[in-house]
Protein backbone atom coordinates (compact mmCIF):
# COMPACT_ATOMS: atom_id res chain seq x y z
CA UNK A 1 0.00 0.00 0.00
CA UNK A 2 2.87 2.41 1.17
CA UNK A 3 4.76 1.48 -1.72
CA UNK A 4 1.98 1.58 -3.95
CA UNK A 5 1.45 5.20 -2.41
CA UNK A 6 5.04 6.35 -3.38
CA UNK A 7 5.24 5.18 -6.58
CA UNK A 8 2.27 6.86 -7.48
CA UNK A 9 3.81 10.07 -5.80
CA UNK A 10 6.52 9.51 -7.86
CA UNK A 11 5.04 9.04 -10.92
CA UNK A 12 2.80 12.22 -9.96
CA UNK A 13 5.40 13.94 -9.53
CA UNK A 14 7.08 12.90 -12.77
CA UNK A 15 4.21 13.95 -14.86
CA UNK A 16 4.14 17.16 -12.67
CA UNK A 17 7.88 18.29 -13.82
CA UNK A 18 7.18 16.75 -17.35
CA UNK A 19 4.24 18.96 -17.80
CA UNK A 20 5.98 21.80 -16.41
CA UNK A 21 8.66 21.69 -18.97
CA UNK A 22 6.23 20.57 -22.26
CA UNK A 23 4.07 23.62 -22.13
CA UNK A 24 4.33 26.76 -19.75
CA UNK A 25 1.02 28.51 -18.67
CA UNK A 26 1.04 30.77 -21.59
CA UNK A 27 -1.95 32.68 -20.20
CA UNK A 28 0.36 33.38 -17.12
CA UNK A 29 3.46 33.92 -19.65
CA UNK A 30 1.80 36.74 -21.36
CA UNK A 31 1.08 38.97 -18.45
CA UNK A 32 4.62 39.21 -17.19
CA UNK A 33 5.84 39.05 -20.95
CA UNK A 34 3.90 42.37 -21.46
CA UNK A 35 4.90 43.72 -17.83
CA UNK A 36 8.92 43.38 -19.20
CA UNK A 37 8.30 44.27 -22.73
CA UNK A 38 7.07 47.80 -21.91
CA UNK A 39 9.30 48.10 -18.79
CA UNK A 40 12.20 48.10 -21.39
CA UNK A 41 10.20 50.08 -24.32
CA UNK A 42 10.33 52.71 -21.40
CA UNK A 43 14.37 52.80 -20.69
CA UNK A 44 15.08 55.77 -23.59
CA UNK A 45 18.30 54.07 -24.54
CA UNK A 46 18.16 55.81 -28.12
CA UNK A 47 21.65 55.67 -29.63
CA UNK A 48 23.40 58.08 -29.72
CA UNK A 49 24.00 58.58 -26.74
CA UNK A 50 22.92 54.92 -25.73
CA UNK A 51 22.83 54.95 -22.09
CA UNK A 52 22.27 50.91 -22.44
CA UNK A 53 23.49 50.66 -18.94
CA UNK A 54 19.33 51.11 -17.78
CA UNK A 55 18.08 47.75 -19.78
CA UNK A 56 21.64 46.02 -18.58
CA UNK A 57 20.78 46.47 -15.32
CA UNK A 58 16.60 45.68 -15.52
CA UNK A 59 17.25 42.69 -17.43
CA UNK A 60 19.91 41.76 -14.87
CA UNK A 61 17.82 42.34 -11.84
CA UNK A 62 15.23 40.12 -13.74
CA UNK A 63 17.71 37.24 -13.96
CA UNK A 64 19.33 37.44 -10.55
CA UNK A 65 15.76 37.43 -8.95
CA UNK A 66 15.02 34.47 -11.09
CA UNK A 67 18.71 33.00 -9.83
CA UNK A 68 20.03 32.73 -13.02
CA UNK A 69 23.74 33.06 -13.22
CA UNK A 70 24.38 36.59 -15.19
CA UNK A 71 27.08 39.25 -15.51
CA UNK A 72 27.58 42.78 -16.54
CA UNK A 73 30.16 43.38 -19.01
CA UNK A 74 31.22 46.69 -20.02
CA UNK A 75 33.89 48.72 -21.89
CA UNK A 76 32.03 51.94 -20.93
CA UNK A 77 29.62 51.60 -17.93
CA UNK A 78 26.93 53.92 -19.86
CA UNK A 79 26.93 51.42 -22.33
CA UNK A 80 26.79 47.58 -20.71
CA UNK A 81 26.29 43.90 -22.09
CA UNK A 82 24.74 41.29 -20.16
CA UNK A 83 25.77 37.43 -20.12
CA UNK A 84 23.92 34.90 -18.62
CA UNK A 85 23.90 31.25 -18.82
CA UNK A 86 22.12 27.82 -18.03
CA UNK A 87 24.04 24.95 -18.15
CA UNK A 88 23.53 21.91 -19.82
CA UNK A 89 25.11 18.85 -19.80
CA UNK A 90 27.24 19.42 -22.49
CA UNK A 91 26.64 16.73 -24.63
CA UNK A 92 26.22 19.45 -27.47
CA UNK A 93 28.03 23.03 -27.77
CA UNK A 94 26.05 25.60 -26.55
CA UNK A 95 23.08 27.86 -27.88
CA UNK A 96 23.48 31.41 -27.81
CA UNK A 97 20.26 33.96 -27.92
CA UNK A 98 20.76 37.71 -28.13
CA UNK A 99 18.65 41.23 -28.64
CA UNK A 100 20.04 44.21 -28.59
CA UNK A 101 19.53 47.44 -26.15
CA UNK A 102 19.79 50.33 -28.10
CA UNK A 103 17.33 51.90 -30.29
CA UNK A 104 17.94 54.28 -32.77
CA UNK A 105 16.98 58.44 -32.28
CA UNK A 106 13.39 59.62 -32.27
CA UNK A 107 11.88 62.90 -33.86
CA UNK A 108 8.78 63.15 -31.17
CA UNK A 109 6.94 65.40 -33.01
CA UNK A 110 6.17 62.76 -35.59
CA UNK A 111 5.00 60.28 -33.14
CA UNK A 112 1.20 60.24 -31.88
CA UNK A 113 2.13 58.05 -28.72
CA UNK A 114 5.71 59.05 -26.32
CA UNK A 115 8.06 57.24 -28.31
CA UNK A 116 9.19 55.93 -24.32
CA UNK A 117 5.89 55.43 -23.23
CA UNK A 118 5.14 51.96 -24.63
CA UNK A 119 1.81 53.10 -24.81
CA UNK A 120 -1.07 49.64 -25.79
CA UNK A 121 -3.96 51.17 -28.07
CA UNK A 122 -6.20 48.76 -29.94
CA UNK A 123 -4.11 45.73 -29.88
CA UNK A 124 -0.86 47.15 -30.32
CA UNK A 125 2.38 48.48 -28.22
CA UNK A 126 3.66 51.65 -29.24
CA UNK A 127 7.57 52.20 -28.72
CA UNK A 128 11.06 52.84 -30.51
CA UNK A 129 12.49 49.50 -30.32
CA UNK A 130 8.96 47.80 -30.62
CA UNK A 131 10.54 45.69 -33.36
CA UNK A 132 13.87 46.74 -33.03
CA UNK A 133 14.90 45.06 -30.71
CA UNK A 134 13.55 44.86 -27.93
CA UNK A 135 11.06 42.35 -28.92
CA UNK A 136 13.96 40.38 -29.59
CA UNK A 137 15.06 41.03 -26.01
CA UNK A 138 11.91 39.98 -24.70
CA UNK A 139 11.68 37.01 -25.92
CA UNK A 140 14.69 36.06 -25.21
CA UNK A 141 14.42 37.30 -21.78
CA UNK A 142 11.44 35.20 -21.19
CA UNK A 143 12.98 32.10 -22.81
CA UNK A 144 15.34 31.81 -19.91
CA UNK A 145 13.19 32.58 -17.50
CA UNK A 146 10.55 29.80 -18.23
CA UNK A 147 13.88 27.44 -19.03
CA UNK A 148 14.72 28.11 -15.59
CA UNK A 149 11.51 28.06 -13.53
CA UNK A 150 10.69 24.19 -15.53
CA UNK A 151 13.65 23.04 -14.82
CA UNK A 152 14.34 22.07 -18.10
CA UNK A 153 17.01 19.52 -18.09
CA UNK A 154 19.58 21.02 -21.41
CA UNK A 155 21.83 19.24 -23.73
CA UNK A 156 23.40 22.15 -24.33
CA UNK A 157 24.30 24.92 -22.31
CA UNK A 158 22.28 28.38 -23.23
CA UNK A 159 23.68 31.64 -23.71
CA UNK A 160 21.77 35.05 -23.08
CA UNK A 161 23.11 38.25 -24.77
CA UNK A 162 21.69 41.66 -24.21
CA UNK A 163 24.09 43.73 -25.72
CA UNK A 164 24.87 47.49 -26.07
CA UNK A 165 25.44 49.69 -29.10
CA UNK A 166 24.12 47.89 -31.94
CA UNK A 167 23.27 50.95 -34.39
CA UNK A 168 26.45 51.94 -34.71
CA UNK A 169 28.46 52.04 -32.40
CA UNK A 170 29.65 48.20 -31.99
CA UNK A 171 32.51 48.92 -29.92
CA UNK A 172 31.28 48.87 -27.25
CA UNK A 173 28.73 45.72 -27.89
CA UNK A 174 29.12 42.86 -30.06
CA UNK A 175 33.22 44.08 -30.76
CA UNK A 176 33.93 44.12 -26.91
CA UNK A 177 32.13 40.75 -26.60
CA UNK A 178 33.82 38.88 -29.59
CA UNK A 179 37.04 40.62 -28.15
CA UNK A 180 36.95 40.42 -24.71
CA UNK A 181 34.51 37.73 -24.26
CA UNK A 182 34.49 35.24 -26.35
CA UNK A 183 34.54 32.40 -24.64
CA UNK A 184 31.68 33.52 -22.22
CA UNK A 185 29.40 33.75 -25.32
CA UNK A 186 31.05 31.25 -28.28
CA UNK A 187 28.37 29.48 -29.16
CA UNK A 188 27.53 26.61 -32.31
CA UNK A 189 24.34 28.48 -33.14
CA UNK A 190 23.23 31.91 -32.46
CA UNK A 191 19.43 33.08 -32.76
CA UNK A 192 19.14 37.51 -33.28
CA UNK A 193 17.36 39.58 -34.75
CA UNK A 194 17.02 40.03 -38.79
CA UNK A 195 14.09 37.95 -40.25
CA UNK A 196 10.49 37.78 -39.39
CA UNK A 197 7.11 36.51 -40.23
CA UNK A 198 5.20 38.35 -43.26
CA UNK A 199 1.41 39.05 -42.38
CA UNK A 200 -0.63 40.47 -45.65
CA UNK A 201 -4.13 41.61 -44.87
CA UNK A 202 -4.23 39.97 -40.66
CA UNK A 203 -3.37 36.35 -42.44
CA UNK A 204 0.75 35.35 -42.27
CA UNK A 205 1.96 34.45 -45.61
CA UNK A 206 5.58 33.44 -44.99
CA UNK A 207 8.46 33.88 -42.50
CA UNK A 208 12.26 34.82 -43.82
CA UNK A 209 15.23 33.72 -41.28
CA UNK A 210 18.24 35.72 -41.99
CA UNK A 211 21.05 33.04 -42.43
CA UNK A 212 23.18 35.23 -43.88
CA UNK A 213 24.12 38.98 -44.47
CA UNK A 214 25.90 41.58 -47.06
CA UNK A 215 29.20 42.80 -45.23
CA UNK A 216 28.93 46.86 -45.59
CA UNK A 217 32.20 48.96 -46.71
CA UNK A 218 32.84 52.22 -48.13
CA UNK A 219 34.04 53.55 -51.67
CA UNK A 220 35.86 56.85 -52.24
CA UNK A 221 36.04 58.27 -55.71
CA UNK A 222 38.35 60.89 -55.48
CA UNK A 223 38.81 63.59 -58.13
CA UNK A 224 41.29 65.70 -58.37
CA UNK A 225 42.64 68.66 -60.44
CA UNK A 226 43.88 72.31 -60.86
CA UNK A 227 41.94 74.93 -59.05
CA UNK A 228 40.78 77.64 -61.37
CA UNK A 229 38.89 80.80 -61.83
CA UNK A 230 35.31 80.09 -62.85
CA UNK A 231 35.13 81.92 -65.78
CA UNK A 232 38.01 79.58 -67.61
CA UNK A 233 36.40 75.90 -68.18
CA UNK A 234 39.42 73.72 -67.42
CA UNK A 235 39.38 70.55 -69.09
CA UNK A 236 40.46 68.70 -65.48
CA UNK A 237 38.32 70.21 -63.60
CA UNK A 238 37.70 67.54 -61.03
CA UNK A 239 33.34 68.21 -60.46
CA UNK A 240 32.95 66.92 -64.35
CA UNK A 241 35.62 63.65 -63.92
CA UNK A 242 33.57 62.77 -60.49
CA UNK A 243 30.00 63.39 -62.24
CA UNK A 244 31.51 61.02 -64.74
CA UNK A 245 32.44 58.31 -62.36
CA UNK A 246 29.29 58.52 -60.65
CA UNK A 247 27.10 58.25 -63.38
CA UNK A 248 29.08 54.91 -64.74
CA UNK A 249 29.14 53.81 -61.87
CA UNK A 250 25.18 54.03 -60.94
CA UNK A 251 25.05 52.68 -64.78
CA UNK A 252 26.75 49.23 -63.26
CA UNK A 253 25.18 46.41 -61.81
CA UNK A 254 28.18 43.91 -61.05
CA UNK A 255 27.50 40.09 -62.09
CA UNK A 256 24.52 37.81 -60.44
CA UNK A 257 25.85 35.67 -58.06
CA UNK A 258 24.05 33.16 -55.94
CA UNK A 259 24.85 31.39 -52.70
CA UNK A 260 22.86 28.45 -51.19
CA UNK A 261 20.51 30.93 -49.19
CA UNK A 262 19.73 32.98 -51.97
CA UNK A 263 18.84 30.05 -54.55
CA UNK A 264 16.85 28.53 -51.75
CA UNK A 265 15.23 32.48 -51.12
CA UNK A 266 14.22 32.72 -55.06
CA UNK A 267 12.41 29.30 -55.49
CA UNK A 268 10.46 28.41 -52.12
CA UNK A 269 9.37 32.64 -52.49
CA UNK A 270 7.99 31.33 -56.36
CA UNK A 271 6.36 28.57 -54.54
CA UNK A 272 4.13 30.60 -52.61
CA UNK A 273 3.94 33.57 -55.29
CA UNK A 274 1.14 34.66 -57.82
CA UNK A 275 2.37 33.17 -60.96
CA UNK A 276 3.15 36.33 -63.07
CA UNK A 277 5.67 37.20 -60.11
CA UNK A 278 6.78 33.94 -59.34
CA UNK A 279 8.21 33.65 -63.17
CA UNK A 280 10.64 36.23 -62.59
CA UNK A 281 12.15 34.77 -59.76
CA UNK A 282 12.48 31.29 -61.20
CA UNK A 283 13.93 32.90 -64.07
CA UNK A 284 16.50 34.77 -62.03
CA UNK A 285 17.51 31.29 -61.05
CA UNK A 286 17.66 30.15 -64.76
CA UNK A 287 20.93 29.03 -66.80
CA UNK A 288 19.85 31.39 -69.76
CA UNK A 289 21.73 34.36 -69.48
CA UNK A 290 19.09 36.21 -71.78
CA UNK A 291 16.12 34.86 -69.14
CA UNK A 292 17.99 35.84 -66.07
CA UNK A 293 18.57 39.52 -67.51
CA UNK A 294 14.91 40.00 -68.20
CA UNK A 295 14.13 38.93 -64.59
CA UNK A 296 16.51 40.87 -63.08
CA UNK A 297 15.83 44.20 -64.93
CA UNK A 298 12.30 43.64 -64.12
CA UNK A 299 13.48 43.20 -59.84
CA UNK A 300 15.72 46.08 -60.50
CA UNK A 301 12.83 48.27 -61.40
CA UNK A 302 10.03 46.95 -59.12
CA UNK A 303 11.52 44.77 -56.25
CA UNK A 304 14.91 46.40 -55.54
CA UNK A 305 15.50 44.69 -52.23
CA UNK A 306 15.72 41.58 -54.40
CA UNK A 307 18.31 43.05 -57.31
CA UNK A 308 20.64 43.92 -54.23
CA UNK A 309 20.39 40.40 -52.82
CA UNK A 310 22.00 38.70 -55.93
CA UNK A 311 24.94 40.99 -56.33
CA UNK A 312 27.61 43.11 -54.18
CA UNK A 313 26.06 46.14 -55.02
CA UNK A 314 27.28 50.12 -54.88
CA UNK A 315 25.38 53.16 -54.50
CA UNK A 316 26.91 56.69 -54.58
CA UNK A 317 25.07 58.57 -51.48
CA UNK A 318 26.98 61.35 -51.10
CA UNK A 319 28.88 64.22 -53.12
CA UNK A 320 30.97 66.69 -52.26
CA UNK A 321 33.10 69.54 -53.65
CA UNK A 322 32.83 73.12 -54.83
CA UNK A 323 31.96 76.17 -52.20
CA UNK A 324 31.99 79.44 -54.74
CA UNK A 325 30.38 79.53 -57.52
CA UNK A 326 33.25 80.90 -59.56
CA UNK A 327 35.92 79.49 -58.43
CA UNK A 328 36.75 75.70 -60.22
CA UNK A 329 37.84 73.46 -56.78
CA UNK A 330 40.77 71.42 -56.67
CA UNK A 331 38.68 68.11 -55.43
CA UNK A 332 35.75 66.61 -55.59
CA UNK A 333 34.55 63.29 -53.71
CA UNK A 334 31.66 60.63 -54.02
CA UNK A 335 30.83 58.44 -51.38
CA UNK A 336 29.60 55.01 -52.26
CA UNK A 337 27.68 52.08 -50.20
CA UNK A 338 28.96 48.80 -51.00
CA UNK A 339 27.16 45.94 -49.87
CA UNK A 340 29.30 43.26 -50.42
CA UNK A 341 28.36 39.19 -51.15
CA UNK A 342 29.78 37.57 -48.00
CA UNK A 343 32.46 35.83 -50.12
CA UNK A 344 33.54 39.20 -51.94
CA UNK A 345 37.25 39.51 -52.82
CA UNK A 346 37.11 42.43 -51.81
CA UNK A 347 40.84 43.76 -53.45
CA UNK A 348 39.41 42.14 -56.35
CA UNK A 349 35.83 44.19 -56.60
CA UNK A 350 37.48 47.63 -55.88
CA UNK A 351 39.67 46.94 -58.63
CA UNK A 352 36.16 46.16 -60.77
CA UNK A 353 34.74 49.61 -60.07
CA UNK A 354 38.27 51.53 -61.07
CA UNK A 355 37.75 49.72 -64.62
CA UNK A 356 34.10 51.01 -64.33
CA UNK A 357 35.32 54.81 -63.30
CA UNK A 358 38.12 54.22 -66.01
CA UNK A 359 39.21 57.62 -65.35
CA UNK A 360 43.01 57.99 -64.14
CA UNK A 361 41.76 61.36 -62.97
CA UNK A 362 39.83 60.18 -60.17
CA UNK A 363 41.23 57.66 -57.67
CA UNK A 364 38.72 54.88 -56.46
CA UNK A 365 40.05 53.38 -52.66
CA UNK A 366 38.57 51.98 -49.42
CA UNK A 367 38.88 55.26 -46.85
CA UNK A 368 38.04 53.14 -43.73
CA UNK A 369 38.87 49.14 -43.04
CA UNK A 370 35.78 47.27 -42.69
CA UNK A 371 33.35 47.37 -39.79
CA UNK A 372 31.79 44.15 -40.39
CA UNK A 373 33.69 41.28 -40.99
CA UNK A 374 32.62 38.32 -44.03
CA UNK A 375 31.42 34.95 -42.15
CA UNK A 376 29.87 31.55 -43.26
CA UNK A 377 26.42 31.42 -44.41
CA UNK A 378 24.39 29.36 -41.49
CA UNK A 379 23.62 26.08 -42.89
CA UNK A 380 20.20 25.02 -44.20
CA UNK A 381 20.82 21.58 -43.46
CA UNK A 382 21.80 22.15 -39.62
CA UNK A 383 19.89 20.73 -36.72
CA UNK A 384 19.06 24.60 -35.85
CA UNK A 385 17.50 25.75 -39.56
CA UNK A 386 15.55 22.23 -39.15
CA UNK A 387 13.91 23.13 -35.99
CA UNK A 388 13.37 26.65 -36.94
CA UNK A 389 11.47 25.22 -39.99
CA UNK A 390 9.46 23.09 -37.69
CA UNK A 391 8.73 25.52 -34.88
CA UNK A 392 7.71 28.01 -37.99
CA UNK A 393 5.15 25.12 -38.89
CA UNK A 394 3.49 24.30 -35.19
CA UNK A 395 3.40 28.15 -34.15
CA UNK A 396 2.68 29.94 -37.44
CA UNK A 397 1.66 27.07 -40.22
CA UNK A 398 3.63 28.43 -42.31
CA UNK A 399 6.59 28.24 -44.86
CA UNK A 400 10.38 28.95 -43.81
CA UNK A 401 12.40 31.13 -46.44
CA UNK A 402 15.96 31.72 -45.63
CA UNK A 403 16.95 34.98 -46.65
CA UNK A 404 20.14 36.58 -47.30
CA UNK A 405 19.93 40.84 -45.48
CA UNK A 406 20.79 43.59 -47.43
CA UNK A 407 21.63 45.44 -43.88
CA UNK A 408 24.25 44.43 -41.64
CA UNK A 409 23.58 42.84 -37.97
CA UNK A 410 25.75 42.16 -34.94
CA UNK A 411 25.48 38.03 -35.94
CA UNK A 412 28.17 39.22 -38.56
CA UNK A 413 30.76 39.21 -35.86
CA UNK A 414 29.80 36.24 -34.39
CA UNK A 415 29.61 34.46 -38.04
CA UNK A 416 32.93 35.95 -38.53
CA UNK A 417 34.04 33.13 -35.55
CA UNK A 418 32.34 30.69 -37.54
CA UNK A 419 29.31 30.66 -35.30
CA UNK A 420 26.11 29.72 -37.14
CA UNK A 421 23.61 32.77 -36.48
CA UNK A 422 19.57 32.86 -37.67
CA UNK A 423 17.95 36.08 -37.40
CA UNK A 424 14.10 35.78 -36.41
CA UNK A 425 11.50 38.18 -35.71
CA UNK A 426 8.03 38.49 -35.03
CA UNK A 427 4.66 38.85 -36.91
CA UNK A 428 4.30 42.19 -38.63
CA UNK A 429 1.76 43.34 -40.98
CA UNK A 430 3.45 44.09 -44.64
CA UNK A 431 0.86 46.78 -44.64
CA UNK A 432 2.82 48.27 -41.64
CA UNK A 433 5.82 49.48 -43.33
CA UNK A 434 4.69 51.79 -45.57
CA UNK A 435 2.40 53.35 -43.30
CA UNK A 436 5.43 54.42 -41.34
CA UNK A 437 5.36 51.95 -38.52
CA UNK A 438 8.18 49.80 -38.86
CA UNK A 439 12.12 49.19 -37.73
CA UNK A 440 14.09 52.90 -37.70
CA UNK A 441 10.28 54.46 -38.65
CA UNK A 442 8.92 57.73 -37.33
CA UNK A 443 6.66 55.55 -35.24
CA UNK A 444 7.16 51.87 -34.29
CA UNK A 445 4.58 49.14 -32.85
CA UNK A 446 3.64 45.79 -32.22
CA UNK A 447 0.63 43.79 -31.93
CA UNK A 448 0.36 42.20 -28.54
CA UNK A 449 -0.48 39.00 -29.90
CA UNK A 450 2.02 38.62 -32.13
CA UNK A 451 4.77 39.07 -29.29
CA UNK A 452 3.16 36.56 -27.25
CA UNK A 453 3.48 34.39 -29.94
CA UNK A 454 6.95 35.13 -31.09
CA UNK A 455 7.88 34.19 -26.75
CA UNK A 456 5.89 30.60 -27.66
CA UNK A 457 8.00 30.53 -31.22
CA UNK A 458 11.10 31.63 -29.26
CA UNK A 459 10.70 28.48 -26.38
CA UNK A 460 10.17 26.47 -29.46
CA UNK A 461 12.89 26.51 -31.02
CA UNK A 462 15.12 27.44 -28.13
CA UNK A 463 13.71 23.72 -26.34
CA UNK A 464 13.91 21.87 -29.90
CA UNK A 465 17.16 22.73 -29.92
CA UNK A 466 18.81 22.18 -26.07
CA UNK A 467 16.32 20.43 -24.24
CA UNK A 468 17.83 17.35 -22.94
CA UNK A 469 16.77 14.38 -24.97
ZN1 LIG B 1 18.18 46.03 -34.65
Amino acid sequence: MLAIGRGLLASTVVALVLSSQAAPDWKAVEEETLRHYQALLRLDTRNPPGNEHLAADYVKEVLDREGIPAQIVASDPNRSNVIARLKGNGRKKPLLIMGHTDVVTVDPAKWAHPPFGATRDQGYVYGRGAVDDKDNLTAALMTMLLLKRGNVPLDRDVIFVAEAGEEGSTNVGIDFLVKEHFPEVEAEYCLAEGGGVTRKGGQVAFATVQTLEKIPRRIELVAGGVAGHGSVPLKTNPVVHLAGAVARVGDWRPPIRLNETTAAYFKRLADISPPDVAQHYRDVLSSDPAKQRAADDWLFENEPRHSSMLRTSASPNIITGGYRFNVIPSQATATLDVRLLPDEDQDAFLQQVKAVVKDPAVEVRYPVAATRPPGMEARLDSEAFKAIEAAMTRVYDTVTIPAMGTGATDMAQLRGKGVQCFGIGPATDTEDGPKGFGAHSDQERLLESELHRFVRFNWEVVTSLAKAR
